[in-house]
């Protein structure tokens, strides 16, 4: 697929990130016949294997969450696969897709070449040509740990992206802050070992694991929810708190503090080992029910409008009564009082393009595009939240949102294709030439 110009390589679309993202490039420009290479630093589905704690399962079943082109073989369809399956699951896919990744090769730097078509790529074993640059590095690439965090040699903090197992963590009570998908697991999971965990909620979304016997991927499917293109007003700091883990069941903050953890509002500052909680932590629950009870609402209205036979499930309504950590909330707490050796910062992620040194971002350094074409010519974005839709950064609907940007990149070659071959209609053969794929789209 590619061939060495002069001293240098080169390819028509490079692939940056080998992950479930650039795994669907591969396949769908490999579909168009566009020639191409993906480049991955580490490992195919690096993230899944090294970036994730131990006991990590996918949130969705395997049914939902994969590809079209292949099932699990080993997994049940409605079982959560746990995350080496999941990355052996991509591995499994390239080498049956027979995509042209290469592993072990870092990409350093994109340039835009001046006064000639394409990119100049620096990787770690040398310099590639390419015509188009897909940025498929991943949706969480950098962990975010917000400035309040204190510098207290007593304590071990760590982000989620750092947390493998409760062992890892010393004697003592746990703080974990953020109560999205990873911070409630890992909350769950400290208690489970026998700490003392508190868990600081901010506002999240929480929907039933599954309802009327279909798991809430099927129910956001059904709903279109998956597809909305646009964050409802507000939500944007809003968390999901969903789990597959010990076979998939709905997060109830309640339950977990009936269980003995001990809820509190959104982490506010550190001073003098006394940490501050604010008073929201009511208001969130309160919010998080609500989206809740509207799913089950949803999910009622269409199983009525469409005849679905499936069994009423009157009992998901309720709702834990109100623990004493909700009702008398913890404002403060003093860190050595109570015993808290760790902080576990389940605070989230950015993203880092400091690689592609090309004019596709805004002044906030967050890519401009639309569908994942960028405001770069030649430049896309792929895997990103939102990148077209809710579903954008899952694995489900990145192989979709690749699609729409491999389709992109065989349109253009077209346009090019058409543009040698007119070019050149007077000299004898030339047209037939420029059909091929690599000439037509030769960098020189
Ligand atoms: C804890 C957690 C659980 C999740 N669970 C689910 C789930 O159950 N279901 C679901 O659908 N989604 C889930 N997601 C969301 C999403 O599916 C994953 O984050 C997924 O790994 C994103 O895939 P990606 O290919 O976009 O990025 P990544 O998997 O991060 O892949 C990007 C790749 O690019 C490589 N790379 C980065 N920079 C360079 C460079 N300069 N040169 C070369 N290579 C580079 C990295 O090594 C990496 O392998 C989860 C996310 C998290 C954080």
């Amino acid at each position: 697929m590619t061939e060495p110009v002069f001293d240098k390589e080169y390819t028509d679309t490079l692939v940056v990130g080998g992950g479930q993202a650039g795994v669907a490039m591969s396949e769908h420009l490999g579909n168009l016949g566009v020639p191409h290479l993906v480049l991955e630093r580490d490992r195919i589905a690096e993230a899944w294997r090294t970036r994730r704690w131990d006991s990590l399962v996918a949130n969705g079943p395997a049914w939902h969450d994969r590809f079209p082109g292949m099932e699990f073989d080993d997994v049940d369809a409605d079982a959560f696969a746990p995350k080496e399956r999941v990355a052996a699951y991509f591995e499994a896919y390239a080498r049956k897709i027979g995509a042209p990744i290469r592993t072990g090769v870092e990409v350093r730097k994109v340039e835009r070449n001046q006064g000639r078509p394409g990119f100049t790529v620096e990787t770690s074993t040398g310099v590639i040509e390419a015509h188009r640059v897909v940025a498929a590095t991943g949706p969480f690439q950098r962990p975010v740990i917000p400035p309040i965090a204190p510098e207290d040699e007593r304590l071990v903090q760590i982000h989620s992206s750092e947390y493998r197992n409760p062992r890892q963590l010393p004697e003592g009570a746990v703080l974990v802050v953020g109560a999205g998908s990873s911070g409630v697991q890992i909350a769950e999971e400290l208690q489970r070992a026998g700490k003392s965990v508190y868990l600081s909620v901010g506002p999240h979304d929480r929907p039933p694991r599954a309802y009327r016997g279909r798991d809430f991927c099927w129910w956001l499917g059904v709903l279109g929810e998956w597809d909305a293109e646009v964050m409802k007003p507000g939500t944007e700091h809003v968390t999901i708190a969903v789990s597959g883990a010990d076979g998939g069941k709905t997060i109830d903050f309640r339950e977990l503090a009936h269980r003995g953890m001990t809820l509190v509002g959104r982490t506010q500052a550190f001073a003098d080992g006394v940490v501050t909680f604010e008073g929201d932590l009511a208001d969130n629950l309160a919010r998080g029910d609500a989206n809740y009870l509207a799913m089950l609402d949803a999910a009622d209205d269409y199983a009525a409008r469409n005849g679905l036979d499936l069994p009423e499930e009157p009992e998901a309504r309720r709702i834990p009564s109100d623990p004493a950590c909700v009702t008398e909330p913890l404002r403060e707490l003093d860190l050595q009082a109570a015993g808290v050796t760790a902080i576990v910062w389940a605070t989230g992620f950015s993203v880092d393009y400091g690689w592609l040194d090309v004019d596709a971002f805004d002044d906030d350094g967050k890519p401009q595009h639309q569908r994942g074409v960028s405001s770069e010519p030649g430049v896309y974005f792929v895997g990103l939240p939102w990148l077209s839709r809710r579903g954008s950064s899952f694995i489900w609907g990145v192989w979709h949102d690749a699609k729409h940007i491999a389709d992109h990149i065989a349109t253009q070659r077209k346009y090019l294709a058409y543009h040698e071959a007119t070019k050149c209609q007077d000299t004898p053969g030339a047209a037939e030439s420029s059909t091929d794929d690599t000439s037509a789209e030769r960098v020189n």
